[in-house]
């Protein structure tokens, strides 16, 4: 039986790919060690322009702050955009590897903050020069236009559309489809996906809740932030378990709680940070409005003098992939590493601005970002 014309191609892409090897690990360890922050990424993405040169790609880099985009132009065809995020997170590695970060930087709020590739955007980084690379030497096996775009600041939600803000949909092709892809737990020498919902919706909040402080003996004088700040938590968990349908999902997380400064002082204020994932926008608009619902009517129920203050801290959007292109490239993979590699996958409740690109394209805006404040 001939093979799949699908798989033909792909071998095509692929054949090099054995000489190219040592030479990625060597890039994934060299961005592994060197790990930025979200909108930083300024080393990270001057070793990806300049691989991308290297491959015959025309380059523009500071696309969207520290993004580069680089396009590959193969005659008539349709225009495939990949996509790999750059940034590393403010977290100490402690691997002991050879090559293990020890880098530390100063993060949004000026707070010097240890900086590791924690979830695997190194890799990605090597993936798309690799990809990048092989594609461009088997220019002769397809058609159409190739656009790497390496991406800053996923982790804060703001790269995305920092890129789309500064033309990225507009300066270049429109792409026909976005391929983004990422590590994930499972056996290794297998990929995953699906189509529909992929990643879910993410929404992070602070609440400031207003009481009245007074000395610790006398609560009486006091209208009491923590013992509100205790009962918004508990009731907060009564959405998720009372309020959304158990054929539905949704995560509702408290991280920060904070109040106080002393054992005998009743505070003035208590804050609360949390954040909700869910797959479904009807879902995600009755938690949020839950969420509200609670906080006033918890804070009214305690006699506080002031509304509470809920302010977005940040919001990714729901990804959910496109079904054609999903089956295609599925099939692909299965006629390329053989069906038991290509496992299905279904949404998991991790978030991605990935499909900013998606709601950029259909001209709406994807992440309205506030600045994280200060915890
Ligand atoms: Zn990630």
């Amino acid at each position: 039986m001939a093979a799949h014309p699908l798989t033909k191609d792909a071998a095509a892409v692929l054949r090099d790919i054995g000489k190219l090897l040592p030479e990625l690990e060597a890039l994934y360890k060299d961005v592994h060690a060197h790990p930025e922050l979200s909108m930083q990424e300024t080393r990270t993405a001057g070793i990806a322009a300049d691989r991308l040169e290297k491959a015959g790609f025309e380059v523009t880099t500071g696309v969207g702050k520290t993004g580069v985009v680089g396009l590959l132009r193969n005659g008539e065809g349709a225009t495939v955009m990949l996509r790999a995020d750059m940034d590393a997170l403010p977290i100490e590695e402690s691997t002991g590897l050879a090559y293990a970060s020890k880098v530390t930087a100063k993060d949004a709020e000026g707070n010097t903050v240890p900086v590791g590739h924690m979830c695997g955007h190194d890799m990605h980084v090597a993936w798309l020069v690799g990809a990048a690379t092989l594609l461009s030497k088997a220019r002769d096996g397809w058609k159409g236009t190739l656009m790497a775009v390496f991406q800053p600041g996923e982790e804060t939600a703001q790269g995305a559309q920092a890129m789309i803000d500064d033309g990225l949909l507009k300066r270049f092709p429109t792409p026909d489809v976005v391929l983004g892809q990422h590590v994930m737990v499972g056996p290794a020498g297998t990929v995953a996906g699906s189509a529909g919902p992929i990643t879910s919706a993410a929404d992070s909040l602070q609440i400031r809740l207003f009481g009245r402080g007074a000395h610790g003996s006398m609560p009486q004088a006091s209208v009491d932030p923590v013992v509100m700040a205790a009962s918004v938590v508990l009731r907060l968990q009564t959405i998720v378990s009372r309020e959304v349908a158990a054929t539905d999902a949704a995560v509702v997380t408290v991280g920060v709680l904070q109040a106080g400064t002393k054992e005998n002082v009743i505070p003035d204020d208590a804050v609360i940070k949390l954040n909700v994932r869910t797959f479904d926008a009807g879902v995600r608009k009755h938690v949020l409005a839950a969420i509200e619902r609670i906080v006033n009517a918890e804070a009214e129920a305690s006699g506080a003098p002031r509304k509470p203050e809920i302010t977005p801290l940040d919001r990714y959007p729901l990804n959910v992939n496109d079904e054609t292109a999903s089956n295609r490239i599925a099939e692909a993979f299965r006629g390329y590493f053989s069906p038991e590699r290509v496992k299905h996958t279904g949404p998991a409740p991790a978030s991605e601005d990935f499909g900013c690109f998606g709601t950029g394209m259909a001209g709406a805006v994807c992440v309205l970002v506030r600045r994280r404040q200060r915890s």
